[in-house]
């Protein structure tokens, strides 16, 4: 136990964590030559195609340093606000971290979030100032920044570059040298720590944990604590670049168990891993449960789909335990789940996977936050979806999530960055200036208003300079109201929103406007309106098609109608009959981007 340590690599988006990864996994020949391609361990495709990390992952390697032989296993995670909850787990795991930061960037929003959370968990942390080969590389500011943050010496910070190999011996030195072996008793009473787990469609569900203390034998009957269930181990073994099955694993490992595990509600993040006939006495502190605060319907585009969309959602959940869901049904769009997500990135890629993984058409909904509401009777009311709103009058007040945010930028770009934190309700709570023209800025920001476009525009604004972070930060009360769409009259419930007061009459007048531009004209027209209550506030009419595209066909060749009807057929796919109005799903995405 005294050979191994167990670290994560923690940076903010971009700053080279995976292509740090991958310069270790080869310098220790952990990967061979052929098997190496950029970013290995990014395995998802929707990972290789979008460059970004959305799933921890854990994997094994040996080293070997004055001649003695070391297991490090490492867990690269991803950087994005949206997914910092796989960064809390991963943590967990380990003893320490390596904390880059790129040369050309200095420190960013996340750098701050995650080595705080690192910190927390009393981490090692091994400062390293990536991309130096690069021209535009600033060592000297970018150290003093590092050594303020901290509070370590100059020296301390490694200087590297995951393109060259520059450093990189130099971070295997330091893994081995400044990481402590993990603790644990092997002989000790069986705990693991549970901190991922997988669907695996030949093997079923794969828990990935880290023993804490004790050890464990292939074919040991084991239980997990909190689920109470218990199981035969058949397989466990250490993560390399495959699964690869060992007889036995004692404290301070990190490996996979396979029990045959059927459901996904068997398997707990955070959950502890002992022995039937020796249990520890007690279970390993889990992980805080993350509450989501981002909600919105997923609904099959075909209703007979409903059953195979719930045992998707559920393996998708094993696999990614943020995502929370129940079942709703809409007028619009019959029986479907309000998922929770934890921001809008999240929810994005849960929509792909549905569809990639599970090949699941799906329907998103106008994605909200969660309200509470106070009603006149003294009752309080978890709101997920406008339509669940109680009546007007039996409320009391609502009450909206609100954040504190932390935008890191030049200082050239902070009267801009200003104005949009107003135009979202913003109230400035702090400035601090980091080190020469880079500030920080801190907000109080309703979260219902940063979910849609914030951060899309904010990059925009600042050229990419700029970066966020966020933690929740209560619940204020709010004059909010519900803004109803109608399509020829008939409201979509799936297209309600609350918003503020002051903001319904803009907002409902760009909603129409802009659902004007994203339903296709059809063989008639199709009013648009927005209302509150009973009163239309808002109205745009989507013209009808000349031509009937079947129209010279008549009495033509049937076999020609066919296809141009199948065609149109295929084009309706992510469409959804609402009434008699075809609409299609980036219709329910984009109706609130607006500019
Ligand atoms: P992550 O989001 O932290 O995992 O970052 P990646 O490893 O995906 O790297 C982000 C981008 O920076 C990729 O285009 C990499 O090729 C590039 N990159 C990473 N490390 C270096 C480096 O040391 N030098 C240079 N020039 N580019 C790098
Ligand atoms: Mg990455």
């Amino acid at each position: 136990m005294n050979n191994i340590r167990n670290f994560c690599i923690i940076a903010h988006i971009d700053h080279g964590k995976s292509t740090l990864a991958d310069r270790l996994l080869e310098y220790t020949n952990t990967v061979a030559g052929k098997e190496m391609q950029a970013q290995v361990l990014d395995n998802m495709d929707l990972e290789r195609e979008r460059g970004i990390t959305i799933k921890s992952h854990a994997i094994q390697m040996g080293y070997k340093l004055n001649g003695e032989e070391y297991v490090f296993n490492l867990i690269d995670t991803p950087g994005h606000v949206d997914f910092s909850y796989e960064v809390s787990r991963s943590i967990a795991a380990c003893e320490g971290a390596l904390l880059i930061v790129d040369a050309t960037q200095g420190i960013q929003a996340q750098t701050i979030s995650n080595l705080y959370m690192a910190l927390e968990h009393d981490l090692e942390i091994i400062p390293i100032m990536n991309k130096m080969d690069m021209d535009n590389a600033m060592p000297e500011e970018v150290e003093d920044q590092i050594v303020e943050l901290i509070g370590c010496k100059p020296e301390e910070i490694i200087r590297a570059s995951g393109k060259t190999g520059m450093g990189v011996d130099e971070i295997l030195e330091a893994i081995v040298n400044r990481i402590p072996a993990p603790k644990g008793d092997p002989e000790a009473p069986l705990q693991c720590l549970i901190f991922d787990s997988v669907f695996n469609s030949f093997r079923g569900i794969i828990a990935y944990f880290k023993i804490v203390n004790g050890t464990i034998n292939k074919g040991d009957l084991v239980k997990f604590v909190n689920t109470e269930k218990e199981y035969s181990a058949e397989e466990i073994g250490i993560l390399k670049l495959d699964m690869s099955p060992t007889k036995s694993l004692s404290a301070g490992n990190v490996g996979y168990i396979i029990s045959g595990i059927k459901t996904s509600k068997e398997v707990k993040v955070g959950d502890t891993i002992t022995h039937v006939k020796r249990p520890c006495p007690k279970s390993i502190e889990g992980f805080q449960e993350v509450k989501p605060m981002v909600f919105a319907g997923v609904y099959p585009i075909e209703t007979e789909d409903f059953e195979d969309l719930r045992s998707s959602i559920e393996k998708l959940q094993l696999n990614d335990a943020s995502l929370t869901f129940e079942a709703e049904s809409s007028v619009a769009l019959g029986f479907g789940f309000r998922c929770g997500f934890l921001g809008m990135l999240h929810m994005e890629i849960i929509q792909e996977r549905l569809d990639r993984e599970f090949d699941m058409n799906v329907i998103t909904t106008v994605p909200n936050v969660s309200y509470k509401v106070y009603t006149n009777k003294g009752g309080l009311i978890e709101v997920h979806n406008p339509s669940g709103l109680p009546d007007i009058m039996a409320i009391d007040r609502i009450e909206e999530p609100y954040i504190r945010a932390s935008i890191i930028t030049r200082t050239d770009y902070i009267g801009q960055i200003m104005t949009l934190c107003l135009g979202k309700r913003g109230e400035l709570v702090k400035q601090n200036y980091i080190s020469g023209n880079r500030m920080e800025l801190i907000y109080d920001l309703p979260l219902g208003e940063i979910v849609f476009d914030f951060y899309d525009r904010l990059k925009s604004i600042s050229k990419g300079y700029a970066s966020f972070d966020y933690h929740m930060n209560g619940f204020r009360p709010s004059k909010l109201i519900k803004l109803d769409i109608l399509l020829n009259g008939e409201s979509v419930d799936a297209l309600s929103c609350l918003i503020h007061v002051d903001n319904a009459v803009s907002l409902g007048k760009r909603m129409c406007e802009k659902l004007k531009e994203l339903i296709p004209r059809q063989q008639f027209d199709i009013a648009v309106q927005a209302a509150i209550g009973a009163k239309i506030i808002s109205r745009e009419t989507i013209k009808a098609v000349r031509k009937d595209v079947t129209a010279k066909c008549y009495g033509g060749d049937i076999s020609r109608k066919r296809k141009l009807l199948e065609k149109q057929k295929k084009g309706k796919k992510r469409m959804k009959q609402i009434g008699n109005v075809e609409v299609p799903q980036k219709a329910f995405l984009e109706v609130l981007k607006l500019d």
